[in-house]
């Protein structure tokens, strides 16, 4: 019997980090098969699942689309960009940069 899992056509990324690594698309979340290296990027972001476009793009372009509605700590929902930083982590960059 064929696994009734639909697997989504997956990109082959090759990590950011170590730049070496294919990574590996799970469900949760994506990250480096390398056990040193050991990048890791959770798809559920402030409560708003990542596309695998988004994975894509955060990945080659290093930034994702706009994404929006995530949910801040404090309940607050916010649109931002995912961009991946010089050192491989990720933060926000918001759509309207305007300085108060
Ligand atoms: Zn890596």
């Amino acid at each position: 019997m064929k696994s009734a899992i639909i697997q989504e056509n997956l990109p082959q990324l090759t990590c950011p980090k170590c730049k070496n690594q294919k990574l590996t698309i799970k469900e949760k979340l994506v990250k480096c098969l390398d056990e040193v290296c050991s990048w890791i990027q959770f798809r559920n972001v402030c409560g708003v699942h990542i596309g695998i476009a988004d994975i894509e793009s955060l990945i080659n372009k290093r930034k994702t689309t706009l994404i929006k509605r995530m949910k801040s700590k404090a309940g607050k929902k916010f649109d931002a960009y995912i961009v991946l930083k010089e050192d491989c982590t990720t933060s926000f960059e918001f759509e309207n940069k305007k300085k108060k």
